[in-house]
């Protein structure tokens, strides 16, 4: 048996044209797998993700892509002294690992783990490539060493690419000490070249507790970095503060 998250993100489709449509996800998923932290106290999370895989590395060699790092993205959070978490794939910190040390050192930020190189945990996963089941556990870690190996940190959280996950897959992170995070805000930033866009889908979804997930791999999600002023205006307006994954759940 296998479950599929309603919101899983196309992620990591370097070259990918549409979006999926993407229903509302529910407050929390039954396998375990965070969805939000508590809706008592207005405080919001903005996620992060750092995709990689061989095949986007493969076009970051060959120079198809310029670059899988939207450096926008940090230097408006740091421009605006705003917190947030980045999923890293082990993959993004070994291609760019003075960034991943950047963002882990910086006490603004958190670094938590995306998977090595971004496969679909179950099929299909919005064309992610397929791991077998008895590589799942060996991907987290290869991830966690990366990270670690780039960071000096040791991340606390995990999250499925594509929100995709097996029955089974949420006590493999668990095993390793992780607990499983994904979001109930989609951003829509991914092949979606318009930020007024991403603005409005991330404001008309974001209540408190939310956690938003978008991307730091630019690429595929080229216009992040030009909503994200926007963005947390628009949280401040609502009066959400931002935080980190760890201070919105508490651990
Ligand atoms: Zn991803």
């Amino acid at each position: 048996m296998k479950f599929l998250l309603p919101a899983a993100l196309l992620s990591g489709l370097a070259g990918a044209t549409t979006l999926p449509a993407l229903p509302p996800v529910p407050s929390l998923n039954a396998a375990g797998i965070v969805t939000h932290g508590p809706r008592t106290v207005r405080q919001v999370a903005l996620t992060f993700d750092g995709d990689m895989t061989a095949g986007m590395e493969s076009e970051l060699r060959s120079g198809k892509v310029k670059s899988f790092y939207n450096e926008s993205v940090v230097a408006v959070l740091k421009k605006t002294n705003t917190p947030a978490t980045f999923f890293l794939t082990g993959m993004w910190a070994q291609v760019y690992p003075q960034a991943a040390k950047e963002l882990a050192t910086n006490p603004l930020f958190e670094v938590e783990n995306h998977s090595y190189d971004h496969p679909g945990f179950s099929q299909p996963c919005y064309g992610l490539a397929r791991i077998a089941t008895g590589a799942k556990l060996a991907n987290m870690l290869q991830a966690q060493r990366a990270i670690h190996l780039a960071t000096g940190v040791t991340p606390k959280y995990f999250r499925f690419p594509g929100g995709c996950a097996e029955n089974g897959d949420v006590q493999l992170a668990e095993k390793v000490g992780m607990t499983v995070v994904h979001w109930d805000v989609v951003g829509g930033d991914v092949n979606q070249p318009n930020p007024q866009k991403i603005v409005s889908q991330t404001l008309a979804r974001v209540q408190a507790g939310s956690i938003i997930v978008l991307h730091v791999s630019g690429g595929h999600a080229p216009a992040t970095g030009e909503a994200l002023g926007e963005i947390i205006a628009g949280l401040k307006k609502k009066g959400l503060t931002p935080v980190t994954l760890k201070t919105l759940l508490g651990k």
